[in-house]
C-alpha cells in the first residue's frame, strides 16, 4: 500500500482513540520524517492535539496494521523531538504518564533523524 495514501485516515481515527474531539486535531506537514511514495519522498504528516491540559503531538506508527501513532516528546539528551512511545488508545498514553510504567524508548527513538548531532541517542554514535 502508498503509505501517503494509508496515514491520512489515521490521523483522524486519533481523536476518537484518545477522547479528543477532532477539532483539537491539527496536522500538518513533518519537517524531519518523510515517506516514499510512488512519486518520491513526500513528508510525513505530523498530528497536534491542542486544548488539551498539555499539546501532545504524534506522528503515524505505520508498523501496526491498525491505528497506531508514535508519541513526540523531548529527547532526554539533546532535546529534540523524537518518537518516544507507541500509543494506539488512551490507557496506553496513561501508562506513558504513569511515572512506574516501563519507559523504555520505541526502536524509532533510536533512529530518528530530528536528533542533533552528536546525541547519544542515535546508532551512530555508540
Ligand atoms: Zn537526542
Amino acid at each position: 500500500m502508498d503509505p501517503a495514501e494509508t496515514t491520512r485516515p489515521r490521523d483522524r481515527t486519533i481523536a476518537p482513540a484518545l477522547h479528543v474531539p477532532v477539532t483539537c486535531v491539527t496536522v500538518t506537514d513533518d519537517a524531519h520524517r518523510t515517506y516514499r511514495a510512488r512519486s518520491g519522498p513526500v513528508p510525513g504528516d505530523l498530528i497536534t492535539i491542542t486544548d488539551t491540559p498539555r499539546t501532545w503531538r504524534f506522528v503515524p506508527d505505520l508498523t501496526t496494521t491498525g491505528d497506531g501513532w508514535l508519541l513526540i516528546d523531548a529527547c532526554p539528551r539533546c532535546g529534540a523531538d523524537v518518537p518516544t512511545a507507541r500509543i494506539a488508545t488512551l490507557a496506553d498514553l496513561d501508562d506513558h504518564l504513569d511515572p512506574d510504567h516501563n519507559k523504555e524508548p520505541v526502536h524509532e527513538f533510536y533512529t530518528d533523524p530530528a536528533h542533533l548531532s552528536g546525541c547519544q541517542n542515535t546508532p551512530l554514535q555508540h
